[in-house]
Parts: structure tokens; C-alpha cells; sequence
């Protein structure tokens, strides 16, 4: 196999240009002598609860870790039944099953990989305690739907916004609103590739909800309402660093230029790619561009033909999560979620970050007009 030229993701073209920020955010810490939940986790919860246009934001461990959470802080567990999609990457379902509940696997749309409303509604049950929709790629789910159904059903939503930092859509009043500020609770991750991404792991959830924050901040350390009192016994530690903070209030700072940058290359590559017998993403003002995914038929070889061309490519995600032999308990078969499925075989992620150039974006785009085409 030749080396890749053209990888997938490229982190140091991100933070190196950041390099003196970031080394003095982070000395900034060292020489705080406080290095867990402190003056940066709280300043960044601010700051980013407020970019997201909610009242609260509660920094943890991880994207997952703030799953769990989510359903721990509604007192989620055995007997309960949440919904989920089953193809993003089982963070869903293996949350829901830590909590001890079933999730609930339905089907998608898809013109957008995301969550089909009506298989949502058509799933609920009187068992049914959350919907977990997930803003797959950067494209925010049909919020206002989902949380009309939520509403109507009076069911908690939980947004996996994990992919999605700054991903917005028009909300009933024809109001742009972001991810994380359309359900009862959001949970975002900041693993370093993400479109706000650390330099290590990290998370947060972000709620308007008052009562469910201050559990939230229990919750992530040991249950505790202050020092050794332990009041909530689903506690655990799962804290933002103040290093990792301090580095994302540097990085929060250029988001939505990110963003902005993801866009200008998505629409370049629309513009290469849009006469060939290929499914491209719609274009959507407020797609926040974490990937940029084609459905393509003969997706294995074309894979192929672009990792002989050096580009760098990858499918999110080839296995569904109901398929997967550790969840063969949840007693789905084949078949049982159709679109899911076709979709896994046919979706290919192509190179997309924000410090991705132009000629390299026209190489990629040559390189599967090549392979579609051989
Ligand atoms: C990355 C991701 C997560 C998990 O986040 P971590 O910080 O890696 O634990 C959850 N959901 C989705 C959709 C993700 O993309």
C-alpha cells in the first residue's frame, strides 16, 4: 500500500499554529497548583454553555462518560426502555445498557442518517424514558420533531451532540438554535478530533435545566453535595481536567471559523463530486461538517482504489449496533433495521478538517471520480 498523502484528519495542522496559546494555557495551570475541577473547568463551562445558548454546561471525563450520566442524572435503569439509533458507533446503546435498560433500536432517514421521527413515535412504549437521538456527522437530527413527539409523549430527550459542536437548525419560530440546546440534556465529547476537540479526553453536557445540572455536578464526583457527603449513590469520577479546560477555552475560541472552514470544503467538494452516481450530503446551512459522508455502491472498492491513491478514507460505521455479537441479547435480527443496514455498506467518509486545502480536496474529489468511474 503506498503511504497516505491525504489523510483522513491531521490534528498537528490544528494545534501547532495554536502552539503559543496553548503553552501558556497550560502553564497558566501548572503554575495554579490546582489541576481538577477549578478557576478553567468553570470558566469553560461558562463559555461554552453560553456559546451552545443554554444556562448550564457540566465538564466530565468523555463523550461517553456524559452519556451515562445523562440517564443516571433522569434516573434511568432496569425496566426502562430508551430509543436509540443503532448507527452510530453503539455510544447509545452501550450507555443505556450501563444504566441497566434496554435501548431501543429504530431506523433512519435516509436523505440524512439521522433518526426517522416516525419509526421514533412508533417505537414509544409506557416503559419508553428517554429518546436519544444523535446529530450524525455534524448534521443536526429533525429536532424540532423529535422533541414535538417528546413533548406530546412527555419523554425526556438526551442529544448526542458529540459530533455536532456549533451544528444548528431552525427551531419552531424560525429562530437558529444549536445542537445542545434543543433537548432536556445534551452531551458533547471533546476527544481530540472532534470539531472542538482537547489534548486528551474530555466532556460536557449541557442542560437549561437548574436541578438536573447541580445533580449532574454531584454525580461526576463520587455523589458528593459537598466534601465526603455523599448524597447521590450512582456516583462516580468523572471530571474535565483543568489542563484539558484551559486548553479548549483556546480552542473554543476558534470553532466556529472551523466550522466556517468545514463548509467552504464541503461545498468545494459538492461542486467536484456532483455528477457522479454517488449519494453526497445535502447542503444544509447549519451541517457542522464533523465528517463529510458519500453513499457510493461499490463503497469497498472504491475505498481501495483511494488508499492506493494515498488518500486517506473510513466508514462511520460499517457494523450497526443491533448486529454487533455483544448485543445479540437485545434479540435483533437481520433485516430488522433496513435503511441502517443498506446505508452501512455503502457510506465512505472522505478527508475533511478545517486546515484541509484546496488542492488536496481536488485530489481527493479526482481520485473517486477515478475510482467510481473504474
Ligand atoms: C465520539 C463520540 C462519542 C464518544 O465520545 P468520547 O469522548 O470518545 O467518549 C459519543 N457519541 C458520538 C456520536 C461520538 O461521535
Amino acid at each position: 500500500m503506498n503511504k497516505t498523502r491525504i489523510p483522513m484528519g491531521d490534528l498537528r495542522r490544528q494545534n501547532t499554529p495554536l502552539r503559543a496559546e496553548i503553552d501558556a494555557a497550560i502553564a497558566a495551570v501548572l503554575d495554579s497548583g490546582w489541576y481538577v475541577l477549578g478557576r478553567e473547568v468553570a470558566a469553560f463551562e461558562q463559555e461554552f454553555a453560553s456559546y451552545c445558548g443554554v444556562s448550564h454546561c457540566i465538564g466530565v471525563a468523555s463523550g461517553a462518560e456524559a452519556l451515562f450520566l445523562a440517564l443516571a442524572a433522569l434516573e434511568i435503569g432496569a425496566g426502562d426502555e430508551v430509543i436509540t439509533v443503532a448507527n452510530a458507533c453503539m455510544y447509545q446503546v452501550s450507555a443505556i445498557l450501563q444504566a441497566g435498560a434496554r435501548p431501543v433500536l429504530v431506523d433512519i432517514d435516509p436523505a440524512t442518517s439521522n433518526l426517522d421521527p416516525r419509526a421514533l413515535e412508533a417505537a414509544i412504549t409506557p416503559r419508553t424514558k428517554a429518546l436519544m437521538p444523535v446529530h450524525l456527522y455534524g448534521r443536526l437530527a429533525d429536532m424540532p420533531a423529535i422533541c414535538a413527539i417528546a413533548a406530546r409523549h412527555g419523554i425526556p430527550v438526551i442529544e448526542d451532540a458529540a459530533q455536532a459542536h456549533g451544528a444548528w437548525a431552525h427551531d419552531a419560530e424560525s429562530q437558529p438554535r444549536r445542537a445542545g440546546a434543543w433537548g432536556t440534556l445534551a452531551c458533547f465529547s471533546f476527544y481530540p478530533s472532534k470539531n472542538l476537540g482537547a489534548l486528551g479526553d474530555g466532556g460536557a453536557l449541557v442542560t437549561n435545566d437548574a436541578a438536573l445540572a447541580e445533580r449532574l455536578r454531584r454525580l461526576r464526583m463520587y455523589g458528593w453535595n459537598e466534601k465526603y457527603c455523599t448524597v447521590e449513590a450512582g456516583g462516580r469520577n468523572s471530571r474535565l481536567d483543568e489542563i484539558q479546560a484551559a486548553v479548549l477555552r483556546v480552542k473554543l475560541r476558534g470553532l466556529e471559523a472551523g466550522n466556517a472552514a468545514r463548509q467552504v470544503r464541503a461545498a468545494l467538494y459538492r461542486e467536484l463530486l456532483n455528477d457522479l452516481p454517488i449519494a453526497l450530503p445535502a447542503d444544509e446551512p447549519g451541517h457542522a461538517y464533523h465528517l463529510f459522508v458519500i453513499g457510493a455502491n461499490s463503497r469497498d472498492a472504491l475505498r481501495q482504489h483511494l488508499s492506493t491513491a494515498g488518500i486517506g478514507s473510513d466508514v462511520h460505521y460499517p457494523f450497526p449496533a443491533h448486529l454487533q455479537p455483544a448485543y445479540a441479547q437485545l434479540g435483533y435480527k437481520p433485516g430488522a433495521l433496513p435503511i441502517t443496514e443498506h446505508l452501512a455498506g455503502q457510506i465512505l467518509s472522505l478527508p475533511m478538517f478545517p486546515e484541509l486545502t484546496h488542492s488536496e480536496i481536488e485530489q481527493v474529489a479526482a481520485a473517486v471520480r477515478a475510482g467510481v468511474r473504474q
